[in-house]
């Protein structure tokens, strides 16, 4: 589908983290909330630094906008996010009521929304109460974005390229793709 207004916006600050988690060492996944017009809290994942298997950059990110917002309801909040979110954050997310989720890549071995578990159309099937409009966006400057975010740290985890060569292509990469949008 087409992007919503400001949604490249957005995704650079997604991105932005995806490269902050590369740099510790985290997959590079990255989120952002939209509250109102505006970003309103920034995550990526922190499974490592947490030591913590639920630190998924979604999770990390409705816990800090729930204490922002001071309330767990986030009704009026959208997520853009760099990859599909998986069983544990597509639930997560509808279980905070998000408005919609934005995401350009689909993952096919964890995704959860529309590849590997479907919670989009568990939803069809069972009466919840709170509908997430998920939204795949079709941008395939973002798409080849977060597939090489993975794929070079992958390569630089497994040692197969240096991590500080794998994360400057990465930057290189971001700022490329972003070249033309400020
Ligand atoms: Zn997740």
């Amino acid at each position: 589908m087409e992007s919503p207004k400001n949604s490249l916006f957005y995704f650079k600050a997604a991105y932005k983290a995806a490269l902050k988690a590369f740099e510790l060492r985290e997959v590079p996944i990255g989120a952002v909330a939209v509250y109102e017009g505006r970003i309103v809290s920034i995550a990526y994942n922190l499974r490592e630094t947490l030591l913590d298997p639920t630190a998924h950059a979604e999770i990390v990110l409705i816990r800090r906008v729930s204490n922002i917002l001071k309330r767990w309801k986030l009704v009026d909040v959208d997520v853009f996010v760099t990859l599909e979110p998986c069983l544990m954050c597509a639930s997560a997310l509808k279980t905070a009521r998000v408005r919609s989720v934005y995401f350009p890549t689909l993952e096919p071995r964890f995704g959860a929304v529309f590849s590997n578990v479907s919670l989009a159309s568990l939803e069809k099937e069972h009466p919840y109460h709170h509908l997430v409009e998920w939204r795949l966006i079709d941008d395939e400057r973002l798409k080849r974005l977060t597939g090489e975010l993975l794929r070079l740290f992958f390569k630089a985890r497994r040692g197969k390229v240096d991590f500080e060569r794998a994360l400057g292509e990465a930057r290189d990469l971001f700022e490329e793709t972003f070249r033309n949008f400020s």
